[in-house]
Order: structure tokens, then sequence, then C-alpha cells
């Protein structure tokens, strides 16, 4: 692209995750002047922050990593088909080390607003230490679960032992031995987090508001024949992902569930509980997910799973929910979870019936008791996808606050632009395609698409772009019509941006594109085809 000598950059990215870091690499390769400004002290994004006890993959190792370069596949070996966050972590430094990336990028940089300049036609950036940036560009890297929310519950500072949220577990790793702790939330961070520190300390308290539906992930290591044979096999994989809605190497079963007899169909789901990774949830029945005849009869299947593996059929009734079916919220993946609560020293309270009243200096009052803690952890979840926009001042044309136009909900053009914030270009923004899927997968398609937009704007000699309103509107009503597609589009939970701790977010809001990776490919590739049809090209 041709130089701006006025700007800082033609480019600026915001975030160094796993998105930041391929559309650097992408936009370095086209010659561009570009910079990354990274929140946090390093690269890397979710894998960077979330360090708590067991954070882990839920796709497979080798589904998760980059699929552009033919060396790094073959020099990377994965130890674990689910690896930990420490091994994820290397790798994509290891990325940034082989692609000479680092140089490009600035760590401890909270961007606090982004202002258009419409005469300009440039974006300039403050930031908290105290500089200004302008670009021409400006890409949005900043994830959809880097928000981090804590509970509104009162008396969350007056703590005097250690607590944090999740997402901000402490670099250095905590002793937990001996420890008494007590974990608010059971999704899936928790679920992952309970069963590994639950053998550590001496006291595990678990608040629970309401329980979801877990699945083994079955994970183990990979030795250095099968590392070769995943290699050798790459190809095939990858071509794998492509073809199912989620990016991942399970798509769902061609047959309805009342096509299959009831033995095999038994045979298929004790198949699919016993097998490694996400088929349990997206290589079942293709109605399981869609209809409520399937979907109750694998819920209850579930639920006797969960009623096999807990000692306490009191503890288990707890954990089994009864307010949503199976796989309509994010299915959390786990080991060993409903074996913790086998153990004396793990309790699982049902804030339901003993609800929390507040935090005390020495650690949570329920109406029933008051426990005491040495560490409180926060697993509290986020104020998802849009949450990390609100947190940057973000204003368009006319003045235009972002957060405002998105105040009842996003409204995006194929979740990647939206209109009154010109050459502002949102990667795993609301309503994309990326965010619904094995997240490299999705991003790495929606950085290629970028970066083919921004070569044909410099060949054209166009320096703005800007979804249509029209344009716009189809697109905002077409994702709202795929939460019609399947059950996961009446839960609450982060898929419907649903979070209680938020106010005005207590209610759904149609922030994912339901259709599938591989309609959203077809859709980005069509309006590509049609010289970026629905956008606005000056
Ligand atoms: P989450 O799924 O939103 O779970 C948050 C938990 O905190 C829920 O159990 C929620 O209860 C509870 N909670 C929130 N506010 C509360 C309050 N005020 N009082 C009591 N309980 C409260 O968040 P998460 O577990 O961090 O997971 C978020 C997403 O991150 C996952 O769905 C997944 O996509 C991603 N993740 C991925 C991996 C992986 O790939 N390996 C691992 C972990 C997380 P309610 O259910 O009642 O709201």
């Amino acid at each position: 692209m041709k130089p701006d000598s006025k700007l800082d950059h033609e480019v600026i990215i915001i975030g160094a995750g796993v998105s930041g870091i391929y559309q650097l690499y992408r936009l370095l390769e086209m010659g561009v002047n570009v910079t990354v400004l990274e929140a946090g002290g390093g690269p890397g994004g979710t894998w960077y922050w979330n360090r708590y006890p067991g954070c882990r993959f839920d796709s497979e190792s080798y589904t998760y990593g980059y699929s552009f370069s033919k060396e790094l596949l073959e020099e990377w070996n994965w130890s674990e088909h689910f690896s930990g966050q420490p091994e994820t972590l290397r790798y994509l430094n290891h990325v940034i080390e082989k692609f000479d990336l680092r140089g490009h990028m600035q760590f401890d940089c909270h961007v606090k607003s982004g202002a258009f300049d419409e005469d300009a036609c440039t974006w300039t950036l403050t930031l908290d230490d105290g500089r200004s940036l302008t670009t021409r560009f400006l890409i949005t890297a900043i994830g959809m679960l880097s928000a981090p929310t804590m509970p509104t519950i009162e008396g969350v500072d007056s703590f005097k032992g250690t607590a944090f949220h999740t997402y901000y577990s402490p670099q250095e790793p905590i002793d937990y031995a001996g420890k008494r702790v007590g974990i608010i939330g059971t999704g899936a961070t928790a679920v992952q987090l309970i069963p590994e520190i639950a053998g550590k300390v001496s006291e595990l308290t678990v608040f629970q508001r309401r329980p979801n539906w877990c699945a083994p992930l079955h994970n183990g290591p990979i030795d250095e024949a099968a590392m070769a044979e995943i290699k050798a096999s790459y190809d095939e994989i990858f071509a794998k992902c492509h073809a199912t809605p989620g990016g991942f190497i399970h798509g769902p079963d061609r047959r309805k569930f009342a096509e299959v007899s009831e033995e095999d169909r038994l045979t298929f789901w004790e198949d699919l509980y016993n097998s490694p990774g996400f088929g349990v949830w997206l290589g079942n029945f293709r109605d399981v997910l869609v209809e409520e005849i399937p979907n109750e009869a694998f819920t209850n299947f579930i639920a006797d799973k969960i009623r096999a593996r807990v000692d306490d059929p009191v503890t288990a009734e707890k954990l089994i929910p009864k307010d949503h079916g199976f796989g309509t919220r994010r299915v959390p993946m786990e080991t060993k979870y409903f074996e913790a609560y086998n153990r004396d020293n793990v309790h699982l309270i049902d804030i339901n019936e003993t609800p929390i009243e507040c935090i005390t200096p020495a650690g949570i009052k329920t109406t029933a008791a008051e426990y005491e803690f040495d560490i409180i952890i926060y697993a509290t979840g986020f104020d998802a996808i849009t949450g990390a926009f609100d947190r940057i001042e973000f204003t368009g044309v006319n003045g235009q606050k972002l957060s405002d136009k998105w105040i009842d909900g996003p409204i995006t053009y194929l979740g990647l632009q939206t209109s009154g914030f010109p050459n502002l270009i949102t990667i795993a923004g609301p309503q994309g395609g990326s965010v619904a899927t094995n997240f490299p997968r999705g991003i790495e398609e929606a950085v290629e698409w970028n970066t083919e937009l921004l070569k044909y704007l410099h060949k054209y000699k166009y320096n703005r772009i800007e979804p249509k309103l029209d344009a716009e509107d189809e697109w905002t009503e077409h994702v709202k019509q795929t939460y019609s597609y399947s059950l996961l589009g009446n839960s609450k939970s982060w898929f419907t941006g649903y979070n209680s701790n938020v106010e005005g977010h207590d209610k759904i809001r149609y922030m994912i594109y339901n259709g599938g990776a591989v309609r959203y490919r077809q859709r980005l590739a069509e309006v590509a085809e049609n010289g970026y049809q629905g956008f606005d090209l000056r």
C-alpha cells in the first residue's frame, strides 16, 4: 500500500492475539506500514491472560494452529491432543519469532479511544501513555472473550485473602496446597479449573447458579509417531475443518435421530461420549441441536451419565441442568469434573437455594452460612464480543459513538464493518462467522478476506470504505434469522449476548452469525467477487 507520510501508520491493529498476529503477518507481507497495539505485557491474547490451572484447548491442538505455513506445520510438535495454555502461548511466541513479527508489536499499550476524522479520512487513537497515533485503517483484533466481568455482589473488594477473575489469574503460579478455595461460576472455565485443583486444596467450595451440560474431553499425549501421522494428514485435517459448519473436525451426522433404531442410537451416543473432543456436541445427529424431541432424548442420555459418575444422588441432581437442553449453550469439555464432587473436600453450593448475600473480609456469606477462604476465584465469564469494543471509546462520523450505535445489540455488515465508522475493520467482531467457529479456522479466513480487501482498495486508489445502510440492515436481520436455525438461539449464554452482571445485557442480543462457516465463506466470496458489494468505496 502507498504510505502516507503524514500518518503514523497506514494500518493499526489493536490486539496481538491469534487474529492480530496473523493479520500483522499478512500486512507485512504486503509491505504495509503497520503496528500492533497490545494491552498485555506480551502477545497471545486469550492465551496470554488465562493462566488458571487446567486452562487448555477444547479444539484438537492440530486444528487450532495456523494453516498458512507448511514449514510451521512441519516443525511444530503438539504434545497433547488438547494442549494446555503454556504450550499454546509458546506456540504463538514461536510463530512471532519465526516470522519476525515482534518488532512490529507494542505491549502494555492501552488504547483509550479512537476517533474518525472525516476530512482527513483517518483514525486517531489515544493511548493511556499519553500518545496519539494516526492511521488510515484501523483493525480491531480485540478478542471476543476479553472483557471479563465480576459479579455484582456487595463486598467484592472487602475480601482480605487472594481473589481474582480467572482471566486475570496471577502470572506466577499459585501454590494451592492446603488452601481453602471458593469458586463462583460453573462455565467452561470453572469446569477445567475445578478438577485440576480439587486434589491439591484443603477445601474447595463451588458456588453454582446454573449447571452446564458437560462432556468428557478425553485428552491424551501425542507421541512422536502420532505427531508424524498428524503432519502427514494436515491437508485432510484442514479440508475436514473447511467442510464443517464450526470449522472443527467434527461435523453433524447426516442422519436424523428418528431414522436410527434405538439400539443403534445408543451405540452411536456411547461412541460419541467416549470419543475425544466436541464430537458429542457437534458430531451428533443433525437434528439434536435443532429439534426438541431429539434434543430431549440426548439430554436424558447425558443426565444419566452424570448420575452414574456422581456418588451422591442429591449432588448429581444439582449438577444436572434443568432449564436448558444439552448443547444449547456452549458445552464445557471436562476431565473428571463430575468425579471431583465425589471427594470429601469438594462442596457444591446451589446459590438458588441459598443465595450469596455478600463477600466478606473472610470469605463468602450465603443466606445459610459464612464460608471462610484463603482464595476466591471468580470464574464468572465475560461481557462477550461487544464488551471489548465498549471499553474503547470509538467515535465515528458526526461524533457518533459505537457504544451508542450498538446499545441494543450490534449492527454490522458481515460482522466485519459497521456504517458510520469508515475504515474500521473488526476481526472477530460481533455478527461475524469466525466467532462461532474453531477460532483460528474462522479468523484465518476473515484475515485473508480483509487483506484482499485492502489490496483492492489500494489497486483502485480508494481510501475510504464503509458499509451501505441497506446492506448492513439486511445482514443484521439475516444474523437474527440464523438464531432460529438451532436451539442455541433461545439460551441465556454469551452466545446470545446474555450477561447478568452488565446493565442492559440481561436479554438476548444477536451477536453471532449462526449460519455456519461454509455459508459465511460463500457470502464473503460473493461480496468480494461483486466488487465489494454493499460497501460504499471512495
Ligand atoms: P461462562 O460460560 O459465561 O460462565 C460463567 C459462570 O459464572 C456461569 O456459571 C455463570 O452462571 C456464573 N456467574 C456469572 N455471574 C454470576 C453471579 N453474579 N453469581 C453467580 N454466578 C455467576 O464463562 P467461562 O466459563 O469463562 O466461559 C466463557 C467461554 O470461554 C466459554 O463458553 C468458551 O467459549 C470459552 N472458554 C474456552 C475454553 C477452551 O476452549 N478450552 C476454556 C474456557 C472457556 P450462569 O450460567 O447462571 O450465568
